[in-house]
């Protein structure tokens, strides 16, 4: 190792050995997202992996011991994993906290309406979205509809060959004024509403003939009445597959990357633990990152606590004695170096495709505000678990000085008196409704979760 730093391509470090390691898993991967585009899908993915390799959900009070595997699923939309070490909690967990939340349109309390002879559906866009880019590509719909009478419908309407749904623009013929606003201004968020349908009922007395058609189609085959999509929790995602990307099939497109290329990573590396760790590992999907974290299943919720806590009254252990000694990889991706916007990255301090998993000491914006900084020691801890573990590893910044920034969970983390860092994948196009990833740097993300949950600290 020479004294000045060596940054290396991927694929010019990478084993034949691994590359079709690399390739079995980035398949899986694309199975995972064609499989799960909302929070919800992800928790029960994630319960059919896990289960496959002998976890079991944590009941109160149930004995553990040491390889035991547990998970908590905290109303569907989060869920905790664990396998529990051979040493005990009050020296710590290794944690590993993904978010499988993405940016999307929520449909609006009462949504339903008709304009014009065709029905449309009102939605509230969900964290950061260029709303721009959500107009004209095919959409699908997913959610839960809570009926009155208790029963719950989980829908996904436009899957497959079933129709799809779109939100119209302008032709570019009559888009004169439209051309004149900012990107930010040219689609209003009340614009997003979604085009579902045009043929009105027979009944030309009736009131509103083409809303009446769509709830007609709903109620005969779902049994859903319109006051039903006031309880109802449902977004619009994009209908894309993941897919390969490049004639070398070296990347992947798909909605939500962010954060569930993380999430995957971690999950798989839990999974594949074939030891007994040291240390007890713990692998989070977080739901409301996109917005701020909070509620009962975003990650400030107390519902980690309570799960936590669970594991160390098993042990007779405070929880606090736990977390004080445990280390989290708050693991969520980071803006990566794109040269056809060169304007707004610093070339010294971004993450590159193909560079391996990036860790960011630091995220926030303006002056670091709203960060959470990690303390040298622990990117110093970082680096060398990496390392010695063939992680192929990167350290990044996200944008120049004062063009933005961005957060994750790692201050929940932190907060909470765990020392804790982020480390991610580096996205093209972040919050599109298409981003895309390296296979190579989602393969490092997962070797990074492993070197992570095997770590005897
Ligand atoms: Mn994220
Ligand atoms: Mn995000």
């Amino acid at each position: 190792m020479g004294i000045l730093l060596e940054k290396n391509n991927g694929y010019d470090v990478i084993t034949d050995e691994q590359r079709q390691e690399m390739e079995d898993y980035c398949a899986q991967y694309i199975d995972f997202m064609n499989a799960a585009k909302t929070e919800r899908e992800c928790v029960v993915e994630c319960i059919k992996l896990a289960e496959a390799k002998g976890f079991k959900p944590y009941v109160q009070g149930m004995e553990l011991k040491p390889g035991d595997k547990v998970y908590y699923n905290n109303r569907g939309k989060n869920i905790d994993l664990a396998v529990i070490g051979k040493r005990s909690l009050a020296e710590g967990a290794n944690i590993a906290a993904a978010h499988t939340d993405s940016p999307r349109l929520d449909f609006k309390p009462q949504p339903l309406y008709e304009d014009e002879e065709m029905s449309y559906l009102k939605t509230h866009y969900y964290g950061g979205i260029k709303k721009f880019q959500w107009v004209t590509i095919p959409l699908e719909i997913h959610g839960m509809v809570c009926l009155k009478d208790g029963t719950n419908k989980y829908v996904k309407w436009g899957e497959g060959d079933e129709p799809k749904f779109v939100i119209t623009d302008i032709l570019p013929h009559l888009g004169k004024s439209q051309a004149s606003k900012t990107l930010g201004e040219a689609i209003p968020g009340e614009n997003l509403n979604l085009l579902i349908g045009s043929e009105p009922v027979k009944d030309k007395e009736a009131k509103q003939r083409f809303k009446q058609h769509v709830m007609e189609l709903l109620n005969e085959k779902y049994g859903i009445i319109e006051e039903d999509l006031m309880s109802a929790e449902i977004q619009a995602v994009p209908a894309f597959k993941a897919t390969e990307i490049g004639f070398d099939r070296s990347l992947i497109g798909a909605y939500g990357h962010d954060d569930r290329v993380c999430a995957f990573a971690e999950l798989k590396a839990l999974l594949d633990m074939k030891e007994i760790p040291d240390r007890t590992a713990v692998c989070i999907f977080a739901d409301k990152e996109e917005v701020g974290s909070m509620g009962i299943t975003g990650m400030i919720s107390q519902a980690f606590e309570h799960f936590m806590n669970s594991l160390c009254k098993s042990q007779g252990v405070d929880l606090y004695d736990c977390f004080s000694q445990s280390f989290c990889l708050s693991a969520d991706v980071t803006a990566a170096l794109d040269p056809i916007f060169m304007e707004v990255f610093e070339k010294n301090n971004e993450s590159r495709i193909n560079h391996g998993i990036a860790i960011c000491k630091y995220t926030g914006g303006r002056g670091k505000g709203g960060a959470s900084d990690a303390n040298a020691e622990t990117v110093a801890y970082i680096r060398k678990i990496f390392s010695e573990n063939g992680v192929l590893w990167q350290l990044a910044e996200m944008g120049k000085i004062d063009e933005g920034g961005g957060g994750t969970v790692a201050l929940d983390m932190a907060n909470r008196n765990i020392e804790t860092i982020d480390a991610g994948v580096p996205v093209l196009s972040m919050h599109a409704p298409f981003e895309v990833v390296s296979k190579l740097d989602c393969y490092m993300t997962y070797r990074g979760c492993k070197a992570v949950f095997e770590a005897r600290k």
